[in-house]
C-alpha cells in the first residue's frame, strides 16, 4: 500500500468511482442534486451482484423466507399507523456562523466515539509494550481508561435520558457543556434544537379530483407488514417465517455528507421474520449472529465489524443494535438489526380495522405476530465494499497500481479476454472463447492498447481474471490466465475456463462461507 493520507484516501475512491463508471453526481451537468448518486455502468453491475448476494442467501437459502416487491407509494393511513408521521424525527441544530446544519444526536455520538477512540489508542500502546497482554483486563483496571469510560458512560446516560423524553433543550445543553464546535466555523454558537420529519410527501390524483397528500416510502418495512397476511394466507407460510424485500426508500436526510454514505434516495434490503410472542430476545441474537457472518463472508477483515446496541429505542423497538462497519470516515452504522414486537402488525390492525393474526396450530391460538427485522441499506454496503477493496500497490520501483480487490464473485466483470495482437486469428479466437462462456459469466473484451495497460484498467474496475489469447492458444488451445491480486499468470485448457471460472468467481464461494 502506497503512504496515502487518510483524508485524501476516501476523495481518492470518490474520484476513482466516477472515472471508472461506478458512480456519478446525479444530474451533474446541472451541477448535482445533494445527497443523490447514479450507479454508471460499473457500479450498477456491483450493486446488482451484492443485491443478488444478499437476497440468494436470505430467500434461497432459507426455506420459510419468501421475497415480494412492494410499490413505492403506500395509502398514507400506512404512515400513520406506522407512527412516521408523528415521530420518524431527527434533531436538528444550526451553528449561526458558518449557516452549517447538524444532526444533534450525531454532534453528541461523534464526541462519544472521539473518546473512543482514545480508549482504544491507550490500549494499543500498551498492548505493543507488554507480551501475552490482556486487553479485557487493562481496560478495567488503567487509571486513564477508566476515567474515559467513566465521562462516555455519564454523557450517555444524559443522552439516553434526554432522548427518551424528548428534551430538546437538554440535547442542547449536552453540546454545549461538552464544548462541541462547528467543524467549519469552530464556534460554539448554536441555535436551539428542533425535530424535523424526514419523509417527503407528493401528491396523488389529478388537481380536478381530490388530491390527496401520499409519501414516497422511508423504509421498505411497511410495504411487507401491509402484505403479512396476504402472503402467510398464499404461501401457507408458518411460523417462524420471513418475508424479504429491496428496493428504494427516501429520506429528506438533515445532513447529506459522505457520499453515498447518507443519500436522500437509496435503496434497502430488509427482512421481516415473524415470530411467536415471548421468543424474540432469542430470535433476534439468533439473527445478530446470522447477519454478522454474513458481513464476514465477503472476506472484508473480521476486525471491521461491531456491534453497537443502541441507546434510545425507536418506538416499535424492545431491542435495537446496529453492525456498524469501519467506512474511511470511521465505525459507522452498516445494518440495524431490531426486535420490533408487535408494534407494527397491532397499529396497522387498529388503523384498518382488519385482523393481522396468526392461527398456531400448535397452541391451537391466534396471535399477532412478533417481528425481528434486518435492515440492510445497499449503498452503504456498496461504499463498505467498495473502500476496503480500493487499494494503491506500490510495485517495483517508482511504480503504482490501482487496484480494487472486490470478491470476486461480486465484481461487475468476471473476467477480461484479450487477444495480445489484433490479427494472426486472435481476436476470432477471442471472440469464440467470449461467445462461449457469455452465457455464465459476464465478461469484458478489450483490444485497445498494450497488455499492461489493459490489466491495469482491468485491475482498477476489479476484474478478478484477465485472460490473453496469444499464437500458442491456435497451437495448443491453451491460454493464459492472469490473477488480478497476485498479478500471477499461468496456462490453461481453454476447454477447462468455464469450470476455472465457476470455482473462483461462483457466488457459491460467498454462499458457502455462511
Ligand atoms: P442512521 O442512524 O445512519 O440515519 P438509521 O438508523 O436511521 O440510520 P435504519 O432506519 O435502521 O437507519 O435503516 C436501515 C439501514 O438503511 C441502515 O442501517 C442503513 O444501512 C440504511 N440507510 C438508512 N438511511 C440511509 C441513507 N440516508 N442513505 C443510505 N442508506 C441509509
Amino acid at each position: 500500500m502506497s503512504n496515502i493520507k487518510p483524508e485524501d484516501f476516501f476523495k481518492n475512491i470518490i474520484s476513482h468511482s466516477k472515472e471508472y463508471g461506478f458512480i456519478f453526481q446525479s444530474s451533474e451537468i446541472y451541477d448535482g442534486l445533494s445527497a443523490v448518486y447514479d450507479y454508471g455502468q460499473m457500479g450498477v453491475e456491483l450493486k446488482k451482484n451484492i443485491r443478488d448476494y444478499w437476497w440468494k442467501s436470505m430467500v434461497q437459502m432459507h426455506e420459510n423466507i419468501v421475497g415480494i416487491d412492494t410499490a413505492i407509494f403506500m395509502h398514507p393511513t400506512t404512515w400513520k399507523a406506522s407512527g412516521h408521521i408523528d415521530a420518524f424525527n431527527d434533531p436538528l441544530i444550526d451553528n449561526k456562523d458558518s449557516k452549517k446544519r447538524y444532526r444533534a444526536d450525531v454532534l453528541i455520538e461523534e464526541h462519544v466515539s472521539k473518546i473512543e477512540d482514545k480508549i482504544n489508542k491507550e490500549i494499543e500502546k500498551a498492548a505493543g509494550r507488554f507480551e501475552n497482554f490482556d486487553r479485557t483486563l487493562f481496560r478495567s483496571t488503567n487509571g486513564r481508561v477508566k476515567e474515559y469510560q467513566e465521562k462516555i458512560d455519564i454523557i450517555n446516560a444524559r443522552f439516553k435520558t434526554a432522548l427518551n423524553n424528548n428534551d430538546l433543550e437538554e440535547i442542547k445543553k449536552i453540546i454545549i457543556d461538552l464544548e462541541i464546535v462547528c467543524p467549519i466555523s469552530g464556534s460554539r454558537n448554536w441555535t436551539d434544537v428542533r425535530q424535523f420529519n424526514l419523509m417527503f410527501s407528493t401528491s396523488i390524483g389529478s388537481v380536478s379530483e381530490e388530491a390527496n397528500t401520499i409519501y414516497l416510502r422511508p423504509e421498505t418495512a411497511q410495504g411487507i407488514f401491509v402484505n403479512y397476511l396476504n402472503v402467510q394466507k398464499t404461501g401457507r407460510m408458518k411460523i417462524p417465517f420471513g418475508i424479504a424485500q429491496t428496493g428504494k426508500a427516501f429520506r429528506n436526510e438533515i445532513v447529506a455528507r459522505q457520499f453515498i454514505f447518507r443519500m436522500r434516495e437509496f435503496e434497502q434490503m430488509e427482512m421481516q421474520f415473524f415470530i411467536k410472542p415471548g421468543t424474540e430476545m432469542e430470535w433476534y441474537e439468533h439473527w445478530k449472529k446470522i447477519r454478522l457472518s454474513w458481513h464476514l463472508s465477503l472476506g472484508l477483515g473480521k476486525e471491521k465489524y461491531r456491534f453497537h446496541d443502541h441507546l434510545k429505542l425507536a418506538h416499535y423497538a424492545n431491542a435495537a443494535c446496529d453492525i456498524e462497519f469501519e467506512f474511511p470516515f470511521g465505525y459507522k452504522e452498516l445494518e440495524g438489526i431490531h426486535s420490533r414486537t408487535d408494534f407494527d402488525l397491532k397499529q396497522h390492525e387498529q388503523f384498518s380495522g382488519k385482523k393481522l393474526q396468526y392461527f398456531d396450530p400448535e397452541l391451537n391460538q391466534s396471535y399477532v405476530p412478533f417481528v425481528i427485522e434486518t435492515s440492510v441499506g445497499l449503498d452503504r454496503l456498496f461504499l463498505s465494499i467498495l473502500s476496503s477493496a480500493f487499494k494503491i500497490e506500490k510495485l517495483e520501483g517508482d511504480e503504482t497500481r490501482t487496484v480494487m480487490s472486490l470478491p470476486a464473485a461480486l465484481a461487475p466483470y468476471k473476467a477480461a479476454i484479450f487477444p495480445l495482437l489484433k490479427k494472426d486469428g486472435l481476436p476470432e479466437l477471442s471472440e469464440s472463447i467470449m461467445n462461449s462462456l457469455k452465457f455464465d459469466f459476464n465478461l469484458a473484451y478489450d483490444e485497445k492498447d498494450t497488455i499492461g495497460k489493459r490489466y491495469r484498467r482491468h485491475d482498477a474496475i476489479g476484474t478478478p481474471f484477465c485472460i490473453t489469447v496469444d499464437h500458442q492458444s491456435i497451437e495448443d488451445k491453451t491460454v493464459t490466465i492472469r490473477d488480478r491480486d497476485t498479478m500471477k499468470q499461468s496456462r490453461i485448457k481453454i476447454d477447462e475456463l468455464k469450470s476455472f471460472l465457476d470455482q473462483h468467481v461462483g457466488i457459491q464461494n460467498l454462499l458457502k462461507n455462511l
